[in-house]
This record gives C-alpha cells, structure tokens and sequence, in this order.
C-alpha cells in the first residue's frame, strides 16, 4: 500500500474512486491471452506506461473510468486491450448484430490512428474492426457494418448517419469509450455524443480520456458514468 502511494506520488499520479483495483507494472501481470501478448510485444511494448499501469486493471475489472493524461501518453492501450479482453469474454455476434465496442474520436485522424492501432491488437484474436468516419463512401461502410464487426471506431457525426440509415444497432453495445472528450466539445459534438450514449444500454462499461477536463466535460463524465475511477497522470489543467 506504501509503495504505491509513493510510486504514484512521483509520477504525479492521482486516482480517486472506492474500491480501486492495484496497479499493474508488467504486462503479464493483467493475465492477457499468449495472442494478446504476442500482439503486445509486436507492437514493441516493453511495459505498460503510467496511465496503462493505472488504467488497465481498473478497466479490466469492468469499472467506469475518467482518465486524464496528456497526448503521447498511450491511451490507446489503455482502452483497446481491455476491449478486446471485454469482446473475446461476449457471445459471439450474430448475424446484423454489432458492435460490441464503440470508441468516439473528435476527428477522422484521430479516429484513423486508433483504427490502425486497434487493428493491430484484433487480428490475431478475428476480431472485426470498423471505421466509421469521413473518407470512406458511406455505401463502402454500410457493406462493411453489415458484414458484422465487434469494433466500431467513429467520429460522432458520421456514426449518428450511420444508426440514421440503420447500418448499424448498438442493442450488443456493452463497452463505450469517448477519446479526447475535451475537443469533441471544443467542436461542438457535445449533442451528438449524448444522443449516441442514450442509445447504448445503460448497463455498459464507459470510459472517457481527456486531456484536459474543463467543466462541460466533467458534467458530462458525471451523468453518463456509473461509480468511475478517476485517473490523473501529470500536471493537467
Ligand atoms: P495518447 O492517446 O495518450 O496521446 P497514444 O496511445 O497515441 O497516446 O500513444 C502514443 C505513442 O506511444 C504511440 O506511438 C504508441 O504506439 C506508443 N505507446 C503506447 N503504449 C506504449 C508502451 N507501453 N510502450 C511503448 N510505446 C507505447
Ligand atoms: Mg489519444
């Protein structure tokens, strides 16, 4: 307990929250599958970060979380390994089923280097990742939603065209991530990311990441979170 309070100390690290699971240091030590750790060690990920420390056991044991941690600092990771931990323990999709998980980004770029990212860490598990974001022809992404996929990874106004034209229904939804909240409202998505979290079961696992946590997000945080965990690693504003 010592130990940990003083190695988060040093890191600027602050959690809040009851119950809050341990640490992790190691990889190993979040009992990942062997393809999971292959596909770690793939990517060249020695060991977890801070914020991959902290993050993945309370994600991993099915809680809510708020983490706050600056760009670079591997978020990421933090959310798409336990997602796919998350959709390798649900029954598998049937047909027009899906997603499992859905992860929201502000922008096609940032919503494309998660793809990529989560790409990497699904193949070797089958599972099907899917962009659902400008620079791709709503048909083209249509066929593919209709395909079935377990991970959706969007930005909020083309995922709302999306549910309009009926490509996808998020009645599997279970695990939802909102990345970067602070610039989804800094342009103006605040509406269409709450009207994409009402249509996701209540009972769902959310996560939410920021850089930054301004008051409107925290409101938000507040009302579509159940009991989270709050992270914070370094000096944010
Ligand atoms: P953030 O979302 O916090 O800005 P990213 O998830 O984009 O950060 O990660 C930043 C960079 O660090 C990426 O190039 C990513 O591949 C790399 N990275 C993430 N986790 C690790 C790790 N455990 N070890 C080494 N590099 C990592
Ligand atoms: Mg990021």
């Amino acid at each position: 307990e010592q130990d940990v309070a003083e190695y988060r100390k040093s890191l600027a690290i602050r959690v809040s929250g009851f119950d809050v699971p341990k640490p992790i240091k190691t990889f190993e030590d979040s009992g990942f599958s062997p393809q999971l750790m292959n596909a770690i060690k793939k990517q060249g990920y020695e060991k977890p970060t801070s914020i991959q420390c902290q993050a993945l056991p309370i994600v991993l044991s099915g809680r809510d979380i708020i983490g706050i941690a600056k760009t670079g600092s591997g978020k990421t990771a933090a959310f798409v390994l336990p997602m796919i931990v998350h959709i390798m323990d649900q029954p598998e999709l049937e047909k027009e089923e899906g997603p499992i998980g859905v992860i929201c980004a502000p922008t096609r770029e940032l919503a494309h280097q998660i793809y990529l990212e989560a790409k990497k860490f699904s193949k070797s598990n089958g599972i099907r990742v899917s962009a659902v974001y400008g620079g791709m022809s709503k048909f083209d992404q249509l066929k593919e939603l209709k395909a079935g996929c377990e991970i959706v990874v969007a930005t909020p106004g083309r995922l709302i065209d999306m549910i309009k034209i009926k490509a996808l229904t998020m009645l599997r939804t279970t695990y939802l991530v909102l990345d970067e909240a602070d610039r989804m409202f800094d342009l103006g998505f605040e509406p269409q990311v709450r009207s994409i979290v009402g249509q996701i079961r209540p009972d769902r696992q959310t996560l939410l990441f920021s850089a930054t946590m301004p008051r409107k997000v925290e409101k938000l945080a507040r009302e579509i979170l159940t009991d989270p965990v709050r992270v914070t690693v370094g000096e944010v504003g």
